[in-house]
């Protein structure tokens, strides 16, 4: 954060479409046909790749592209102990609500069987660091400020949390969350003290909650210990995220939120303003804001005037799920209406979400994500210029 920095950072939000061959590694070392040393030497080459286009595309923050992960959260299974990587269609043998779980498997336009969410089934500890070799082998490639994404402590938990399997070891839900707490926060400081530029943890979960109003689940289906009073876990998911910021200082902290990018079906995806998230994200102690404005389903600027006094916005400005390539006009015009409500030196650009979410279902294709970014790093020198 001290490096000087120029007006309209364009930054990923994380997810890079993976290439055949990776989706192939990760199922083969899912299946137990591929040592992780093997996978690695796949997912290396695709890293690089990954970098190499968001530096062609202009990019002022770069990431890895998650290539190494199989979604953005189940991937915590294989570094924590007392956690159990698990398809959804095997969840189903496990929870007792079956015809609930069921109901809401059919809502989902992923294939059960193919996403797989991580389940606490005994007492979590990080074992390896989550994310910081994937950041020490991007800082070797790279001279580019690096955002490493994290999820949040909500989703973990919430995901996690699988009360017939995750009783033994946690009485509630709550006490869950006060270990992923710490293993985020011991996380977020060995990011920091590696010299990590900008940590983005990611809430999707916190949509769902005001959306849905606990009744269905959509692509967070893992956690069905949510049904519970949508203020309650909004405070909860306040709680534990400014547990795990609390006093850390010297790196970019950014909160994600977004409606799901599951499907290129936009009707399926989660719809209506931030508004109701404000009393909350008013709260939370993170530098920025990253979140979704490039579609109507993400509501209005106006609704966040109090949330940015002082803050930081990632405002989103191309869709990650559409062929359609949005003109530099088009984004430029986009950031004008937020500095209305956020000055240009806090003003960052970037997409609504990911390009690839669920590791074998990519969103888009590497040249269309390319294009896209490239348009946004051609937005951003229009309205430098201009100022
Ligand atoms: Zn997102």
């Amino acid at each position: 954060m001290t490096r000087k920095q120029q007006l309209f950072p364009v930054t990923m939000v994380g997810s890079w479409p993976r290439p055949p061959v990776v989706m192939k590694a990760l199922r083969q070392k899912h299946e137990g046909n591929l040592s992780e040393e093997a996978f690695n030497q796949v997912a290396d080459g695709a890293v690089v790749e990954a970098l190499r286009a968001q530096e062609a595309a202009g990019l002022d923050f770069v990431t890895d592209g998650e290539q190494r992960r199989d979604n953005f959260y189940s991937f915590v299974a294989e570094k924590m102990d007392g956690v159990k990587l698990t398809t959804l269609a095997e969840m189903l043998d496990i929870v007792e609500d079956k015809a609930g779980f069921e109901r809401i498997l059919q809502t989902l336009d992923v294939p059960a069987f193919s996403m797989k969410t991580a389940m606490c089934v005994g007492k979590v500890r990080r074992r390896r660091p989550l994310a910081l070799d994937d950041y020490r082998f991007l800082r070797g490639h790279t001279r580019s400020p690096i955002k490493v994404t994290l999820p949040g402590p909500y989703l973990l938990t919430r995901s996690m949390w699988v009360r017939e399997v995750s009783r033994d070891a946690y009485h509630a839900k709550e006490d869950l969350g006060k270990d992923v707490v710490q293993i985020l926060r011991d996380e977020v400081l060995a990011l920091k003290n590696a010299g990590v530029d900008f940590i983005q943890l990611d809430e999707p979960v916190l949509t769902e909650l005001v959306f849905t109003q606990g009744q269905t689940l959509t692509f967070m289906c893992a956690a069905l210990a949510a049904r519970h009073d949508p203020a309650e876990e909004l405070e909860f998911a306040t709680q534990l995220l400014n547990q795990v910021t609390k006093g850390v200082s010297g790196v970019r902290i950014g909160l994600h939120i977004c409606r799901g990018n599951w499907s290129q079906n936009e009707k399926v995806l989660l719809s209506g303003s931030y508004r109701p998230l404000v009393p909350y994200m008013k709260r939370m102690k993170v530098h920025q804001f990253v979140l979704e404005f490039a579609t109507p389903r993400a509501g209005g600027l106006e609704a966040l005037g109090e949330v940015l006094d002082g803050k930081e916005l990632g405002l989103g400005v191309v869709n990650p799920r559409t062929a359609e390539v949005e003109t530099s006009e088009q984004i430029v015009k986009r950031a004008e209406e937020a500095m209305l409500y956020v000055p240009a030196e806090r003003l960052f650009l970037n997409p609504d979400c990911g390009f690839g979410t669920f590791a074998q279902r990519p969103l888009n294709t590497p040249e269309i994500a390319t294009a896209k970014l490239a348009s946004i790093s051609r937005a951003a020198a229009i309205l430098r210029a201009a100022g």
